[in-house]
């Protein structure tokens, strides 16, 4: 039988009201299960938000580096317990142990940086133009926020909104991805012996139609920080503009990355792999457009393809594997439709294609690592996310037409070009119009210390991660204290 989980809801372990649980599977085993959890409806997230307005008051008027010190200790936890935690990751997402890796230690280096941020949370001083009265702006948290995740960074994405909102002094309501219940527990599990207070941080598993839906919907909800798809995020921000409530978009993107006639081959195609199949492409970041200038075409494709070749598909768990699978059936048929497309709109397969079955496979959702050829900028492959392991060749001929075509899809998330011509270098950061730009170097990998997120569709103008992570949980207070002794009138009236 496997072990059951329950919601964290104003510091206890509870069960949902309705007793109902789903399961979580492991993407590379389906007869693995990592646990059972509970299905939450509007109910459990309405005693959720009420444990989190109750604890509110305190938690706003506890001093800021106070706070932040629970997200030192729980940086601590996670720390030693890093290699446990990986190892579940990639039992119940898939990707490959040292991807999992990569993940915790995000998380980790996010805790102690936002950790830092406590005992910083800068305001400003102004002048003033009226004698003897003084200016400043100081931050307000925003009160109680919804944080909802998905699954593909089941520590990194929770931390990214977890601390921030912690070193804010807001309290929240965690809704998970229903797909990592497991991570999303553990790491709660990680605050709470951190010595958290009850009710800062509230974990409600389930699905977004319901335990999602009623956290957004929730009058008690002042805030929604989302990241996941494009087409749940616009439903979210319209909800949230209706009642004006603050939201962050952290959304889909279609990355690309630009292979100039003068780039070193060598990084450039390996930076194409890594971009394209790590995560086995279900990153935000993945670079699925491959925009390559016609005097590198044929060596950049070749080698990719010897690249890709070697490629071992399989679980994640074994160190010799590169592509790992995909993280359910549904997103499996997802991603196999669009290579379907991709064929029909006339791109060239070059390797992959197909799901893999027989030996090692059978129970798990592998797709082989597909590269297409001849993928023209308007086909619905090149436009749209698939976030799986596909990535496609768009040639061009000079670099007014490649920063065109990688400016022309509806996202804006990641974008790298390679290329040692320092006017094309200082052109591709002035006119790309996504909000991560990499030069030589990979479309994957953010550094948390710079802000991320992404321009056009990718979100709403918000970044999480960096210096500017406390924005998307705290308001601008100006507040002016005069001490003239006399009702002073600003702009000159008398
Ligand atoms: P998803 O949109 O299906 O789900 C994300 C989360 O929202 C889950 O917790 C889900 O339960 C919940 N949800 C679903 N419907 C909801 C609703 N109507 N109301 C409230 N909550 C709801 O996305 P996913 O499949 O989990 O993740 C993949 C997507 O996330 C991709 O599009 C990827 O690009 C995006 N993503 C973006 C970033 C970024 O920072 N830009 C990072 C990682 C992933």
């Amino acid at each position: 039988m496997a072990e059951e989980y329950r919601n964290y809801i104003g510091g206890k372990w509870v069960a949902a009201e309705s007793g109902e649980m789903f399961e979580s599977r492991n993407p590379a085993n389906r007869d693995e299960v990592l646990g059972s959890f509970p299905h939450s409806g509007p109910e459990d997230v309405d005693a959720a938000v009420q444990a989190a307005e109750d604890a509110y008051r305190d938690w706003m008027l506890t001093p800021v580096p106070e706070r932040a010190d629970h997200l030192m200790r729980a940086g601590l936890i996670l720390e030693r317990r890093k290699e446990e935690l990986a190892e579940l990751m990639t039992r119940e997402m898939g990707k490959t142990l040292k991807e999992s890796r990569g993940d915790v230690q995000e998380g980790i280096d996010f805790l102690f940086y936002m950790a830092g941020e406590g005992r910083r949370f800068f305001g400003h001083t102004m002048p003033s133009e009226l004698k003897n009265k003084f200016s400043m702006t100081v931050r307000h948290p925003i009160g109680v926020v919804g944080l909802i995740a998905p699954w593909n960074f089941p520590i990194a994405i929770p931390v990214w909104k977890i601390a921030p909102a912690i070193v804010a002094g807001c309290t929240s309501v965690f809704k998970p991805a229903q797909d990592t219940p497991l991570l999303a527990t553990l790491l709660v599990q990680s605050l709470e012996e951190a010595g958290l207070p009850a009710g800062v941080l509230n974990l409600v598993h389930g699905f977004g139609r319901e335990a999602g839906v009623a956290l957004v919907d929730h009058e008690g909800v002042r805030g929604v920080s989302f990241t996941g798809s494009l087409e749940v995020g616009r439903q979210i921000a319209e909800k949230c503009g209706r009642a004006m409530k603050r939201c962050s978009m952290e959304l889909g993107s279609k990355n690309v990355l630009i292979v100039m006639p003068d780039a070193d081959l060598d990084l450039a195609v390996e930076a194409s792999a890594w971009g394209a199949f790590a995560t086995s492409g279900q990153r935000c970041t993945a670079t699925s457009r491959l925009v390559v200038h016609d005097a590198a075409r044929k060596e950049f494709t070749e080698r990719l393809l010897e690249r890709v070749s070697g490629m071992k598909v399989g679980n994640g768990l074994d160190p010799e594997v590169e592509l790992a699978p995909v993280i359910n059936e549904q997103q499996k048929q997802r991603v196999l439709e669009y290579i379907e497309v991709g064929k029909k709109e006339g791109a060239t397969l070059l390797t992959g294609g197909e799901e893999l079955t027989g030996d090692g496979y059978d129970k798990g959702n592998f797709i082989a690592p597909t590269v297409f050829d001849d993928m023209t900028p308007d086909m619905r492959i090149a436009q749209e996310e698939i976030f799986g392991p596909v990535t496609g060749i768009i040639r061009t001929d000079e670099i007014d037409e490649a920063l065109r075509i990688a400016n022309s899809t509806q996202y804006g998330l990641s974008a790298s070009i390679y290329t040692h011509d320092i006017t094309n270098v200082f052109r591709a950061i002035q006119e790309l119009e996504f909000g991560i730009v990499y030069v030589n170097a990979p479309t994957i990998g953010a550094e948390i210390q710079l802000p991320f997120g992404g321009m056009k569709s990718t979100g709403n103008g918000h970044r999480e991660a960096g210096p500017q992570a406390l924005d998307e949980f705290t308001e601008w207070k100006a507040v002016s204290v005069d001490f003239s002794g006399k009702v002073q009138k600003a702009q000159g009236i008398d």
